[in-house]
């Protein structure tokens, strides 16, 4: 007979993942570290959703949560306009105004300071969580943000980001950074163009090609012995009692010990008949891919823009926009040609009208900017997902630290904030 959980429950030997984006993989992968059999479920297949084309920024120096008073002020001034990269429709369903309503109330300086004191001791763990990963055969690198460059036309604009950090270290976070002056900042990275006046060098961050990071995450579970099902949607989850039965759209019918609900940007779903009330909102997002003459050593940043630049390859992804829709809705070129001329004036070099990999994907969003990670009222459903714009970063301590609570049967202090009965 199986070991006896805090909770009273055997320690489960079979679960099943539903969701196979970065947070999915990573609870699937940490779980066999427990030596716990996996099988992960997808709808489509490995990183499907918002894990593919997304910057790739391990960056938990700014890990900040999104509800705060500068975005919310900046949002209102801004949501109406397709071409702003904040953009809500004008016919927003009531589900979106519950989770507008949450939102602006967290937008205090207060609930920033406390939403952001529980997001350090998980950023402290994100990069160690990469290193385990990597030491426990993943094949796949983090790469060091050599020129991590958040770069501005002026000085008044970099203020904004200056009092950031401010608070970030206020709340215990450690970043590094160096103020520059544009030409400091081209000297570092010759892709900025002569616009830029003036940026800040982030130190200490990470980043990674996403989409074949999760693939090498993957082939990892597999290679363990997990199980990884494409083309499975599932449709029900029913706890027994003894166990739980998942039932997916195309057929199958299997019964586990548990299961991780991981499904991103449709998290709520599943999630809500097992009562998690939190609503997960789709914060759309887009990326493309350019040619560049000199590909810059790591992430450049534009947060006047909201443009995010990543080197995946010997190409520059840029990627950029908030939008608050359905996660199923269709690519908004318009969006994608916002995000090219917001960033044409700031790049030296690169072809922006030859774009390839244009993508859409869905920022799974909280009301609080926190995530929801651990037992629902079921304790053999548990939640996973809700990380906004900060997945990528946290996926593997999010796993490592979910799979630890769902093998002891006990809360993990650092996921307690987390709560998805929250
Ligand atoms: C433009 C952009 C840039 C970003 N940049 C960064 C960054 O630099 N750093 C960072 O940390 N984060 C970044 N993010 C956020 C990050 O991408 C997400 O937080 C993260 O990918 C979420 O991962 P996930 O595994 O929870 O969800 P997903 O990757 O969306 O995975 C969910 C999976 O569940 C599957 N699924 C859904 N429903 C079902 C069902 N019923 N049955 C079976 N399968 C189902 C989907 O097919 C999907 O594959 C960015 C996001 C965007 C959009």
């Amino acid at each position: 007979m199986a070991p006896i959980t805090a909770a009273g429950l055997p320690v489960p030997q079979r679960v099943a993942v539903v969701g196979a984006g970065m947070v999915g993989l990573s609870t699937a992968w940490f779980l066999q570290e427990h030596g716990v059999e996996v099988t992960v479920l997808d709808r489509e297949g490995v990183a499907a959703g918002s894990s593919w084309g997304n910057a790739g920024w391990l960056t938990p120096g700014i890990a900040t949560p999104l509800p705060e008073p500068a975005v919310l002020k900046y949002g209102l001034r801004a949501v109406l306009s397709p071409t702003s990269p904040v953009y809500v429709p004008p016919s927003a369903d009531p589900k979106f105004l519950k989770f507008v309503t949450g939102f602006t109330r967290n937008s205090t300086m207060k609930a920033w300071k406390k939403a952001m004191g529980s997001l350090v001791p998980v950023n402290d763990l994100s990069l160690e969580s990469f290193d385990l990963l990597k030491a426990g055969g993943v094949q796949a690198d983090t790469r060091e943000a050599k020129s991590f460059l958040a770069s501005y036309r002026t000085e008044a604009e970099r203020v904004t980001l200056l009092e950031e950090i401010e608070h970030i270290h206020a709340a215990g976070q450690d970043i590094e950074f160096d103020a520059l002056t544009g030409d400091q900042a081209r000297a570092i990275e010759p892709s900025l163009s002569d616009e830029i006046g003036a940026a800040i060098l982030l130190k200490g961050q990470r980043f990674i090609d996403p989409g074949t990071y999760v693939h090498a995450l993957a082939d990892s579970v597999k290679a363990r012995g997990g199980k990884i099902m494409d083309a499975s949607t599932v449709a029900d989850i029913r706890d027994t009692g003894a166990g739980v039965v998942v039932t997916t759209a195309e057929g199958s019918v299997e019964e586990f010990d548990a299961a991780v609900l991981a499904t991103g940007a449709w998290l709520g779903k599943l999630a809500r008949q097992f009562g998690v009330k939190n609503v997960v909102q789709a914060g759309r997002g887009y990326s493309f891919s350019v040619a560049i003459d000199h590909v810059p050593n790591g992430p450049v940043y534009f947060p006047a823009q909201r443009v995010a630049c990543t080197p995946i390859g010997d190409r520059l992804r840029v990627a950029g926009m908030m939008e608050f829709r359905k996660p199923e809705a269709a690519l908004d070129q318009r969006r994608i040609q916002a995000i090219a001329e917001a960033a044409r004036p700031l790049l030296r070099g690169a072809d922006l009208d030859n774009r390839q990999d244009e993508w859409v994907g869905s920022r799974p969003c909280t009301v609080d900017g926190l995530p929801l990670i651990g037992a629902t009222k079921s304790p053999r459903v548990f939640a996973a997902g809700g990380h906004g714009m900060w997945g990528i970063t946290l996926g593997p301590v999010t796993g490592r630290l979910l799979a630890e609570t769902m093998v002891t049967g006990k809360q993990v202090e650092q996921l307690k904030p987390f709560d998805p009965m929250r």
